[in-house]
């Protein structure tokens, strides 16, 4: 009788165990699915809508000397201010 208290208790523990390990497991696992997920979110649209802003960028160059701008409020070279295509 004692052991099959002691069996069943055990046991008890056992399934304790395991339920608190899973639970552990899961939060940790969705936890740091969670966390990842903020830690990456503002790089998304970078990753994801890094070919297209490249596109959308007009890269302009001097003609004369070769310089080369990203920026559309540069409309002249700065060396030589030829105007930039
Ligand atoms: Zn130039």
């Amino acid at each position: 009788m004692s052991w099959d208290k002691a069996r069943t208790f055990k046991w008890l523990l056992l399934s304790v165990a395991v339920t608190v390990a899973g639970t552990f497991v899961l939060w940790w696992f969705f936890g740091g699915v969670a966390f990842f997920g903020f830690l990456f979110l503002p790089f998304v649209p970078i990753l994801f809508g890094g070919g297209g802003r490249d596109e959308a960028v007009q890269m302009q160059a001097c003609p004369e000397c070769g310089f080369e701008s990203l920026d559309p409020e540069d409309r002249y070279c700065p060396r030589d201010g030829a105007l930039l295509r």
